[in-house]
């Protein structure tokens, strides 16, 4: 009898114990995101593949295809060209391939390069059930994609108050029409 009685104790003791943690982890704020409708916020010092910085003028690569990355690289996971345009003083890269199955993302590409052209990518969810997919990043593709992305969110900005009151004046005058006629 005494040990049936500790053993109902005991048991709810544990209830009180379970309800009292559930209690408390449900008033703390919540640290787990809704993905993939929500993207998770991250840290400046994440190591995605690498990727190329946009020119902020132009909006291409700043590579001029001088191969240092892909010497420095010790695990031989690059491979790039580029060509001298007319007029152009230096060269500019044409392609560049990162083998990310083989990238142990050292950074060493990102130090050696003399014009600061490559930068880790923020990209934490890459995943795919064909290891192919990533054997093959090619960085100028990606920024191509990547500004063209970033064009068609930016919203079209209106024209200046002046302007738009101007020409709709004129709008207004071009709809007038001589009394006479
Ligand atoms: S991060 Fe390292 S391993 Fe990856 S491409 Fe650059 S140099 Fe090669
Ligand atoms: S990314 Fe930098 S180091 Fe690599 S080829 Fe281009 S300019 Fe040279």
């Amino acid at each position: 009898m005494v040990a049936q009685v500790k053993e109902v104790v005991g048991g709810f003791m544990s209830l009180l114990t379970g309800m009292g943690i559930t209690l408390r982890e449900f008033f703390k704020p919540t640290v787990t995101i809704h993905y993939p409708r929500q993207t998770a916020k991250i840290p400046e010092r994440f190591r995605g593949h690498i990727q190329f910085k946009p020119d902020p003028e132009t909006g291409t690569s700043t590579c001029i295809a001088c191969q240092l990355c892909a010497k420095a690289c010790p695990s031989d996971c690059i491979e790039l060209d580029g060509e001298k345009k007319p007029g152009a003083k230096r060269k500019s890269v044409t392609w560049f391939h990162l083998d990310f199955t083989t990238c142990s993302l050292c950074g060493a590409c990102i130090e050696v390069c003399p014009v600061d052209a490559l930068e880790y990518s923020k990209a934490y969810n890459l995943a795919s059930t064909d290891k192919q997919q990533f054997h093959l990043i090619d960085l100028v593709h990606q920024l191509e994609e990547r500004q063209a992305r970033k064009k068609a969110a930016t919203p079209v900005a209106p024209p200046p108050a002046d302007t738009a009151s101007s020409s709709a004046e004129s709008s207004s005058t071009q709809n007038e029409q001589p009394a006479g006629n």
